[in-house]
């Protein structure tokens, strides 16, 4: 077993680390505050190739493997999670999507300008009345003809009010809990598509989070993305892959907030010393780095099991558990070694903290993600 880089995987992280430093950090105190990343950000990581990994080169692709994509995501996730998570929502769950459920109209469609920043993808599935239970979505998809007319609202959609297309879940039929699903590409300009961008965000403040509502949605059938009645595993498939990217931000969290501990505690001097000789510091800032290489190692077997075609949706779970929680222990431990100034945003960790809350409740919270694993285990499902 060789855990080491290649030379072409240590290349795109270098990219990554230098597209970081010269685009985002400089930014992210700024956006924080302003509530809201450059737009810009997103064509330059379409320039880069960041939003285009994994996908053929045929759409627009800059092709590579998983863990590239983990690699890149991680440094992302380093500097600023809202701007991982416009890659994370419009590359890793709509694009990847359409590049594996979509036909040749479809991904000709929507691949090139999702991969080279000019669209952005959202992804649609959470409801004000179902999250964790999203397989009971209400939101329905009545055929007329050609299309089919779209009455619901969706809620907590990130890049929302920013999308030029959200990949959409709608009930087709009257069949009881997630058989009755269909997944729809529905281009955000369609009339009766409201959006309401969400304040008030406990962290991720840059990223654009949105209210949807769907009266008389009319979508044409042809923008059905998998068979009919299988919405809910287009959702699942999109989910399972869509965890490791999370996994790999919240590395990057606790990457940053190990950096900014070791980085703090060296030049703090208390009791006439620097703090990093006191050994509850120290220990801090170890418990920080083993996160860190756990929360890594769990993730990169995420994407070895995908690049090698093994099955993976349950290790993508464990490493979405415990990463988040990884990150939110991390970017804690981080303030606390900074002490008063931990709680001021002029310092890194306090947003590192808030950022890295959200992991453990979205793409299936902590609960849900030990349910999805006690049940591959015991097979018996609590669901
Ligand atoms: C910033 C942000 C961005 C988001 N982006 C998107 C997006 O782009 N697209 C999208 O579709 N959704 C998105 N979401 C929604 C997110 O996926 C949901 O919030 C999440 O799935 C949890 O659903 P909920 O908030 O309704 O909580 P609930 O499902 O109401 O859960 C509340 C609590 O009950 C627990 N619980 C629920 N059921 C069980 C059970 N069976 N056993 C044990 N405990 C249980 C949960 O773990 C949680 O602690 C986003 C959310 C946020 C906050």
């Amino acid at each position: 077993m060789n855990l080491e880089l290649s030379d072409e995987q240590r290349a795109v992280q270098d990219l990554a680390r230098d597209f970081t430093a010269r685009e985002i950090t400089p930014h992210v105190t700024e956006w924080d505050r302003a509530e809201q990343v450059d737009r810009g950000i997103v064509k330059k990581l379409g320039e880069v190739g960041f939003l285009g990994l994994t996908i053929d080169e045929r759409y627009g692709g800059s092709g590579g493997d998983h863990l590239a994509y983990c690699l890149v995501t991680e440094e992302l996730g380093r500097g600023d999670s809202s701007v991982r998570g416009i890659v994370s929502v419009s590359l890793g769950l709509v694009a990847k999507t359409i590049a594996a459920w979509g036909n040749e109209e479809q991904k000709q469609q929507w691949l090139p300008g999702l991969t080279s920043g000019s669209f952005v993808g959202s992804f649609g599935l959470t409801e004000p009345g179902t999250g964790s239970d999203a397989g009971n979505l209400s939101t329905k998809a009545v055929r007329d003809g050609d299309a089919y007319v779209v009455n619901g609202t969706k809620m907590f959609i990130t890049n929302g009010t920013w999308a030029d297309v959200v990949l959409l879940f709608a009930r087709t039929n009257d069949e009881p809990g997630h058989k009755g699903v269909s997944a729809f590409l529905t281009p955000t300009d369609t009339p009766g598509l409201t959006r309401r961008e969400i304040h008030g965000k406990l962290g991720l403040r840059g990223q654009a989070t949105a209210e949807l509502v769907l009266e008389g949605v009319r979508v044409p059938a042809s923008a059905m993305l998998g068979p009919e009645g299988k919405g809910f595993s287009v959702a699942m498939s999109a989910l399972a892959k869509g965890r490791m990217s999370v996994a790999a931000g919240c590395v990057g969290i606790a990457q940053a907030a190990l950096d900014a501990a070791v980085k703090y505690a060296g030049e703090r001097e208390q009791f006439g010393t620097s703090i990093a000789r006191h050994q509850l510091v120290q220990e801090l800032i170890s418990d920080i780095a083993v996160d860190v290489d756990a929360a890594r190692l769990l993730t990169w077997r995420v994407a070895d099991l995908i690049d090698r075609g093994q099955p993976f949706a349950t290790e993508s779970s464990k490493a979405k558990l415990f990463a988040s929680e990884a990150a939110v222990r991390a970017a804690n431990n981080c303030l606390q070694v900074f002490g008063g100034y931990g709680y001021i945003d002029e310092y890194p960790a306090g947003k590192l903290l808030r950022d890295a809350r959200v992991m453990t409740l979205y793409e299936g919270t902590s609960q849900i993600q030990k349910l999805l694993i006690g049940r591959a285990l015991t097979g018996v499902s609590a669901f």
